[in-house]
């Protein structure tokens, strides 16, 4: 999970859509907007180009039980659908990080050790929001309670070990011809916010700043 600039002003339909009796919070103008601001990464798993890209509620609405909540562009989100599965969950309802208002690089070290994912808090005395998007980070991750949970937390984690192999590679190769132009722009693109994983690539690099100290500014 990385920090996301959400664009403002809302979407315009969010506004209209508020005052029907069975309004919509997923028009074009909404959809495409979060696809947008959000890198079309789902923003807990960090998995790109989505197949099945949902509007995600921060707060949950309970079924319109909190309406208040249904229509806010505060309070939307673009994740997965696996995500959005996991995290409909009553441990979850009184909030994780809200990544719009909130750095979660730090808030929380991301670590991929020995083909799993660590997750810790930054400060010593974490917040429970904190702690509730680490665990939910995790789940995404490990989550096996039923077949498709096997499959598609399995796939992550393959994915985000692609993605980190890919990264070791190329740091490699920095290693080895530290003037070389094109490596430090694969680098570059590596570690935008905006890329797979990169809470985890970015963590990684800069646990390691010492060696590869022309990094600094991409991991900023
Ligand atoms: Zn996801």
């Amino acid at each position: 999970m990385v920090k996301i600039e959400r664009s403002f002003p809302a979407p315009s339909s969010l506004e209209a859509e508020a005052k029907k009796k069975s309004g919509s919070y997923e028009k074009s103008d909404v959809v495409e907007r979060l696809k947008q601001d959000f890198h079309n990464k789902c923003y807990i798993c960090e998995l790109k180009n989505l197949q099945d890209p949902q509007v995600e509620h921060l707060l949950p609405h309970k079924n319109g039980r909190y309406p208040e909540r249904k229509f806010d562009w505060n309070n939307l989100f673009w994740s997965c659908g696996h995500c959005n599965g996991v995290k409909n969950q009553n441990i979850y309802d009184s909030g994780i990080l809200d990544c719009c208002k909130v750095d979660p690089e730090k808030r929380i070290i991301f670590r991929l050790k020995e083909e799993q994912i660590e997750l810790l808090p930054l400060m010593k005395q974490a917040d429970e929001e904190t702690d509730r998007t680490i665990e939910l980070i995790k789940a995404v991750f490990n989550l096996r309670n039923t077949g498709m949970r096997v499959y598609k937390s399995d796939m992550r984690l393959k994915e985000l070990q692609k993605e980190m192999n890919i990264l070791f590679k190329n740091l490699n190769d920095l290693k080895k011809r530290p003037d070389k132009r094109i490596v430090l722009y694969k680098l570059r693109a590596l570690l935008k916010r905006e890329s797979a994983f990169a809470a985890f690539k970015r963590c990684y690099v800069r646990e390691r700043i010492d060696e590869y100290p022309q990094l600094e500014s991409y991991i900023q």
